[in-house]
């Protein structure tokens, strides 16, 4: 059966890639961002989406694109609180204090304003699935990234308290916690790293791998894989789950 999917931070990226696989099943599919580029290229690629700029961290921004997608469809099957930035990299004696609220505001700030539209519709329901996008530095210490650690623990406990509000009522909230995706992003927060450690990019990259079990990075399809599954019967009994996708972290500690 057709699931109507929302997705913020959808028009590229690891969002972009969960996008094209729920609507490759043939899914309905709504998606936001803050970048209209990205979002003009994501609206191209899925013809039959709902793709529109909108900001997690701006209130009247969301409300709108919630209310179109609301109005159009009536209800949501699959929630996915995406968006996100890496935030600044520092040792924290070096990182300005708006730094870390902004880095705050879109990773936790803007699933917020995500989840609490979601609960109010799925609570009506009486049924859903709300997937948030942690990291593995939601599981871990992550040197140099503090206020990007403490923005994806905090999604952790989000996870945990929504799933025990929710589960009552049917709705099942999981998070997922990658590892480092290969693409775009990861070249940029090495590149950030590597400057903030005074390391070459090289060794920060090696450093990514060293620290995994498995000796890998992952992909955007191992990711949406495992929200193929959530957001199946297969999953009906999952929720407050924090799940890793990253061929098993020991460490992020350089
Ligand atoms: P990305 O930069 O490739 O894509 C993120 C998308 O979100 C972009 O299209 C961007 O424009 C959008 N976005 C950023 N700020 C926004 C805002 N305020 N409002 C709306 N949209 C906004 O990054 P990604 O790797 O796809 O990251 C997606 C999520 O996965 C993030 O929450 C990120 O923290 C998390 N994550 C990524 C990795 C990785 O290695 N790439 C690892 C762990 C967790």
């Amino acid at each position: 059966m057709s699931s109507r999917v929302l997705i913020t931070g959808g028009a590229s990226g690891i969002g972009f890639g969960l996008a094209r696989r729920f609507a490759e099943r043939g899914d309905r599919v709504a998606l936001c961002d803050s970048d209209p580029a990205a979002v003009a290229r994501a609206a191209e690629a899925l013809p039959g989406a709902i793709a529109r700029q909108a900001d997690v961290t701006d209130e009247a921004q969301m409300a709108a694109f919630l209310a179109e997608v609301e109005e159009a469809w009536g209800g949501v099957d699959v929630v996915c609180a995406n968006a996100g930035t890496g935030g600044p990299a520092g040792r924290i004696e070096d990182l300005d204090y708006a730094d870390w609220q902004a880095c705050l505001d879109v990773n936790l700030g803007g699933a917020f304003l995500t989840c609490r539209w979601a609960a109010r519709m799925m609570r009506a329901q009486g049924s859903g699935l709300i997937l948030i996008t942690s990291s593995t530095s939601g599981q871990w210490g992550h040197p140099y990234r503090s206020p990007y650690a403490a923005a994806k623990w905090g999604l952790v406990g989000l996870t945990k308290t929504l799933a025990m509000e929710l589960g009552p009522v049917g709705v099942r909230v999981n998070a997922i916690c990658p590892g480092a995706v290969e693409g775009d992003r990861m070249d940029r927060v090495v590149a950030m790293e590597a400057k903030a450690s005074g390391r070459d990019e090289a060794e920060v990259r090696e450093q990514y791998v060293r620290g995994v079990s498995m000796r890998t990075w992952v992909t955007v399809d191992d990711l949406a894989d495992t929200a193929l599954f959530l957001a199946s019967p297969a999953a009906s009994k999952m929720s407050g789950q924090i799940i890793a996708i990253d061929g098993h972290t020991e460490t992020n500690a350089p």
